[in-house]
C-alpha cells in the first residue's frame, strides 16, 4: 500500500466518523487545515506591476534554503524586488504564486478565502494589499500591507503588525499554498465566518518545493523536442455510457482513449507527479474512480513559437479546445467540437489581430496537444489573458438544453464576464450564465484565465447555429469584443 494510496484510505475513515460524529463534510476538511511559519526572509509578498504598471497583481516568492537566490532587495520605502527567479529556471529553488491558487487570507485560524480576494489597489503614493470580500460586499475590506511610497517595477509589501506568511498544512502535512495570516481575530465587526477553504476538493499533500527534474525548455520555434522520464497519466475507467461526460464536467479536456487494452477517460498526462495527484484528487473528491498510471513521455505535438512581444503589448493566448485522435464533444449530426472550437479560434485571433493585438493559440491545426503544455504554454510566453474554447455536450437525449457557458476560477471574473456578456449581446444565445469551476487550464495558468463552452453540440438551437457560418462568425466576433473590452480598447 503506497504512502499516497494510504493518505486515500485515512482521508476516507476520517470522513466517515466524523459525519457519524455529526461533523459536516465540509467541516471535516476545514479542520485537517492548518498553519506552520516561515522564516521571514524566505518568502515576500510582492506587488507585480502588469502592462508596465497599469495595475498590479499580488505574487508572492519564495526562496528554499541554501539554493540560488531567488530576489534581491534594494532601498526602503518603498522596497524595490529585482525577481531574479525570472532569470533562470528556478525549479526546486525558488516557487512562485501569482492567484488564489497560491494563496489566501487566514484569521485567527479561519480560512477565508472563499469570502475574501487579495487585491492590490493605488492609494496616494502607495500601492495597499487589501482583502476585498468576494461573496458578501457587505463585509468590510481588511487592509494587510503597503508599498510605503511608489516607484517602477516590482515592489515589496510591508504587512502591517499582525500579519505574516505562513505555509497551509493538511493533517499537519506542509502543503505548498501560503496563508496570508492574522492569528488574533480582527476587530472588524461583519467580519464572516469561514466555509471550507476549497469546495469541493482539498488541496493534495505535498512538501515544500523540492528540487525536481529540470523542466525542459520550451519548445522555442517550429518542431518541440519530446519531453523525457517517466510520466504520469490520470485516467477514469470507461464504466457506463456517461463516464465521459462526468468526466468532462470535472475536466472539459478530457478524451476517450485505451490503455494497455482498457477503454479509459484520460484526463491529462504530466511531468510533475505532484499535478498527477492533485488533478486524481479532484477526481475522487468528484466521486470518480480515477487512478494514476506511470507512462512513457507524451509525443506531444510542438506547440507554436512564441513570438517576441514588444514591450508594453498585450499577448493573448487563444487555446481551441481538443483536438487530433480527440473530436471533443460530437453531437447531432455528428457534428464534432474540435472543429467547431478552431473555426471560432481563428475567427478571434483574426479580430483582436485586426485590433492590433498579439494573439497565439495552443494549436493552429487538428493535432492533439496534453492538458499540461497548454497551461505551460502560456505560462511560458508570458501571456497577459488566456482564453481556452470550447463546445458543450450533455446527451442527444437533451436536444433541448442550449446556451452560453462561461467559465472561471479566481483572478478571471471580469474577463469571464466582459466575454460572455458580449457573446450574449452578438448573438441570441440563451444565458446559462458566468461560473466557477476548478478547470486544469483555470488552475494552472498564471494570468487571468477563462474557459468558454461556445454551445451545446447536443442542443437543437446550438447545433444549428454551428452549422451556420455566419452565426458562428458572430460567436467569435462577440468573444473578440469582450477580450478588447476588457483590455480597454
Ligand atoms: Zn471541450
Amino acid at each position: 500500500m503506497t504512502r499516497f494510496s494510504r493518505s486515500v484510505a485515512t482521508l476516507a475513515a476520517t470522513a466517515t466518523t466524523l459525519l457519524a460524529g455529526v461533523m459536516t463534510p465540509a467541516v471535516a476538511w476545514a479542520n485537517q487545515f492548518g498553519q506552520q511559519s516561515i522564516e521571514p526572509n524566505l518568502a515576500v509578498a510582492v506587488a507585480n506591476p502588469v502592462r508596465n504598471g497599469a495595475f498590479y497583481t499580488l505574487m508572492i516568492l519564495e526562496q528554499v534554503p541554501n539554493r540560488r537566490q531567488c530576489w534581491q532587495e534594494q532601498g526602503s520605502n518603498p522596497v524595490v524586488i529585482d525577481p531574479l527567479l525570472l532569470s533562470f529556471d528556478f525549479t526546486g529553488a525558488c516557487d512562485r504564486k501569482t492567484d488564489s491558487n497560491g494563496y489566501s487570507v487566514r484569521i485567527n485560524g479561519q480560512d477565508l478565502g472563499v469570502q475574501y480576494r487579495l487585491e492590490i489597489s493605488p492609494r496616494q503614493n502607495d500601492l495597499v494589499l487589501f482583502a476585498k470580500p468576494s461573496r458578501d460586499r457587505s463585509a468590510p475590506m481588511i487592509e494587510i500591507g503597503r508599498t510605503n511610497g511608489r516607484t517602477n517595477g516590482f515592489l515589496k509589501i510591508q504587512l502591517n503588525s499582525g500579519w505574516q506568511l505562513t505555509r497551509r498544512t493538511f493533517n499537519g502535512q506542509p502543503t505548498g499554498h501560503i496563508y496570508i495570516t492574522h492569528d488574533a481575530p480582527l476587530d472588524l465587526p461583519g467580519l464572516p465566518v469561514a466555509t471550507s477553504p476549497t469546495a469541493p476538493p482539498p488541496p493534495s499533500v505535498t512538501v515544500p518545493p523540492t528540487p525536481a527534474p529540470p523542466r525542459p525548455p520550451t519548445p522555442a520555434a517550429g518542431g518541440g523536442a519530446p519531453t523525457s522520464g517517466t510520466h504520469f497519466r490520470v485516467v477514469v475507467p470507461i464504466t457506463g455510457p456517461d463516464t465521459l461526460q462526468q468526466v468532462r464536467s470535472v475536466e472539459p479536456e478530457a478524451f476517450r482513449t485505451t490503455v494497455d487494452g482498457q477503454a479509459v477517460v484520460q484526463v491529462g498526462l504530466f511531468q510533475e507527479r505532484r499535478r498527477a495527484e492533485e488533478v486524481h484528487q479532484t477526481l475522487l473528491a468528484a466521486n470518480l474512480p480515477a487512478k494514476i498510471l506511470n507512462a512513457a513521455a507524451p509525443a506531444t505535438a510542438s506547440l507554436p513559437p512564441i513570438p517576441a512581444i514588444p514591450r508594453g503589448q498585450v499577448l493573448v493566448v487563444i487555446d481551441p479546445g481538443h483536438g487530433g485522435r480527440d473530436p471533443g464533444a460530437v453531437g447531432i449530426g455528428g457534428i464534432q467540437e474540435k472543429q467547431i472550437n478552431m473555426t471560432i479560434s481563428n475567427r478571434v485571433q483574426q479580430k483582436l489581430q485586426e485590433a492590433g493585438v498579439t494573439v497565439v493559440m495552443t494549436r493552429t491545426s487538428d493535432q492533439w496537444v496534453d492538458l499540461d503544455a497548454r497551461a505551460q504554454f502560456a505560462n511560458q510566453a508570458g501571456a497577459d489573458i488566456f482564453v481556452s474554447i470550447h463546445a458543450n455536450a450533455i446527451s442527444m437525449a437533451r436536444p433541448d438544453v442550449n446556451g452560453l457557458e462561461t467559465y472561471y476560477l479566481s483572478s478571471g471574473e471580469r474577463l469571464a464576464r466582459s466575454i460572455h456578456n458580449s457573446v450574449l449581446r452578438h448573438t441570441d444565445m440563451a444565458d446559462r450564465g458566468v461560473r466557477q469551476a476548478r478547470f486544469y487550464v483555470l488552475r494552472y495558468t498564471t494570468m487571468p484565465a477563462v474557459l468558454v463552452e461556445t454551445g451545446f453540440v447536443t442542443g437543437s438551437v446550438d447545433a444549428a447555429r454551428f452549422r451556420n457560418p455566419t452565426a458562428v462568425n458572430q460567436i467569435a466576433d462577440g468573444i473578440a469584443r469582450g477580450i478588447l473590452d476588457y483590455l480597454g480598447r
